[in-house]
């Protein structure tokens, strides 16, 4: 009755370091294939993530009132 625990516990840690393992292994491929760059702000100065920005042929800006006031 005490290895049957034993045994139990032993599979039960197997299993957990494999979907533990699993779920890392997702969320660093995710991180990988998107990774968030910051840029600044040309106007303002923010910090925002590329994905976000506002992209001019001069320069970034963090909103399109903001690329407009730079660039009228
Ligand atoms: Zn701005």
């Amino acid at each position: 009755m005490k290895y049957l625990i034993l045994l139990g516990v032993v599979f039960g840690v197997i299993w957990w370091i494999k979907l533990n393992r699993a779920s890392s292994q997702d969320r660093a491929s995710g991180t990988s294939a998107k990774p968030l760059n910051m840029v600044q702000c040309a106007h303002c100065g923010l910090h925002l993530p590329e994905n976000e920005a506002i992209q001019s042929r001069q320069a970034v800006y963090c909103s399109d009132a903001h690329r407009a006031l730079a660039e009228h």
